[in-house]
């Protein structure tokens, strides 16, 4: 059986096929610019050379068709054609409340995707044209929507709610949802495989350019940072994470902005990046933070505090861990940063081996000493076979 995944931002269409016989990839690759000047398509093959073309891609149906072409290409291809594809999976970011386990896509299921256009207007209205155009280029094919709030969703009541008037809960679903669902759920079953004890405490901390971090007992979530938005939680590379809302009206009165203005910078200008003033990339605040740069070493300073901080909240939540484990772009390849986060949690019996942590790059390792009261890992997140398997389940 292959199954394509399909990941839809606004201008962008990232792609794997995914053999699942054997769980490999049998190719992928990313649409870039799509809908603006200079579209390419860039496609992986396994085993296969890459090839990239510049070719204009008006809109995601465009883009489809490109990635259907480069699959069945003769030269680059990897399926003769697309009867070959059994299914597609998409990964799709909000459901509001109706939706937390991944669905068959029907009419009835895009229209939850339109009306919850306003709780992820940036990845909504991309993921229902990217669904619409698989319908379009494969018709008949079956095609799957995996939540990235489904994951966070099963939170308890108590986690899950604002302390605000309940009102606005039942007029809009205001409440905390949780985001990069199929990245904490894919990291924490792969953490559970590995401590082999069903019901275990684990926390996973998703530091990536986003940056979340969950608890879940047994594979089930108990709580996690992002909230309504991915705007909640931990300082990211852009978000600021946490933040007394009267922030907002303090800033939008004194420089005469509008709440969407304020947002936006909250999204897209703060984090490590508005705290340092160097960058959202965490290698070149490391540089700089290298360098005596006194905003970076304070960004990062304040970015594993806050992780920290969380981790000891949700050790609470638990009562007590069993296991750590780092993924995504920081968390699978900054060493030191890993390193950092755990000098915090020594009240907890962490203890890293620094040789292990060295070494673990991008690969899946257990970075903890044998005596260390909570095992730490490092296991690199792949949300696109945890999309892949949920999409199999259903069909
Ligand atoms: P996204 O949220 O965009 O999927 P990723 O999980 O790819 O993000 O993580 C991207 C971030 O990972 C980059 O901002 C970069 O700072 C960080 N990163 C990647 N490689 C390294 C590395 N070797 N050392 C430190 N940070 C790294």
């Amino acid at each position: 059986m292959k199954i394509l995944v399909i990941n839809c931002g606004s201008s962008s269409l990232k792609y794997q096929l995914i053999d699942m016989e054997n769980e490999s990839v049998l190719a992928k690759g990313l649409c870039e610019r799509i809908g603006i000047e200079g579209s390419k398509l860039t496609h992986k093959p396994t085993g296969k050379e890459n090839y990239a073309i510049e070719t204009p891609m008006g809109d995601h149906k465009v883009a489809v068709q490109l990635v259907l072409d480069a699959l069945m290409d003769k030269e680059h291809g990897v399926i003769e054609s697309t009867e070959e594809i059994t299914a597609i999976g998409h990964r799709v970011l909000h459901a509001g409340t109706v939706y937390s386990d991944a669905t068959l896509i029907n009419e009835d299921v895009k229209k939850v995707i339109r009306d919850c256009f306003d709780l992820g207007p940036l990845h909504n209205p991309a993921n229902l044209i990217g669904i619409e155009a698989c319908e379009a280029a494969m018709p008949g094919k079956p095609n799957v929507a995996v939540f990235d709030t489904a994951f966070g969703m099963k939170i308890p009541e108590k986690a899950a709610m604002y302390a605000i008037p309940y009102e606005y809960y039942e007029k809009y679903s205001i409440r905390r949802y949780g985001f990069h669902g199929t990245s904490h759920m894919f990291v924490s079953g792969e953490t559970l495989k590995k401590i082999g004890k069903d019901a275990a405490k684990v926390i996973v901390c998703h530091l990536g350019n986003g940056a979340s971090i969950s608890a879940s007992i047994g594979g089930k979530c108990v709580d996690t940072s992002m909230g309504l938005t991915p705007l909640e939680g931990l300082i990211m590379g852009t978000r600021s994470g946490d933040l007394d809302p009267a922030v907002l009206q303090f800033i939008c009165n004194h420089e005469n902005i509008d709440v969407n203005e304020m947002l936006n910078i909250l999204n897209k200008k703060s984090g490590v990046l508005g705290m340092s003033g160097v960058s959202s990339d965490f290698r070149d605040v490391r540089e700089a933070a290298d360098a005596g740069n006194e905003r970076a070493i304070m960004a990062l300073d304040a970015y594993r505090y806050r992780v920290a901080k969380y981790i000891g909240s949700y050790t609470a939540a638990m009562n007590g861990v069993d296991a750590i484990t780092f993924t995504a772009g920081v968390g699978e390849n900054d060493t030191q940063m890993r390193e950092e986060i755990c000098e915090y949690l020594g009240y907890l019996g962490v203890k890293i081996d620094s040789e292990k942590n060295a070494q673990a790059r991008g690969k899946e390792e257990e970075i903890s000493t044998p005596d260390s009261k909570v095992k730490v890992y490092v296991i690199p997140t792949n949300e696109e076979l945890a999309i892949a398997r949920e999409t199999k389940a259903l069909v």
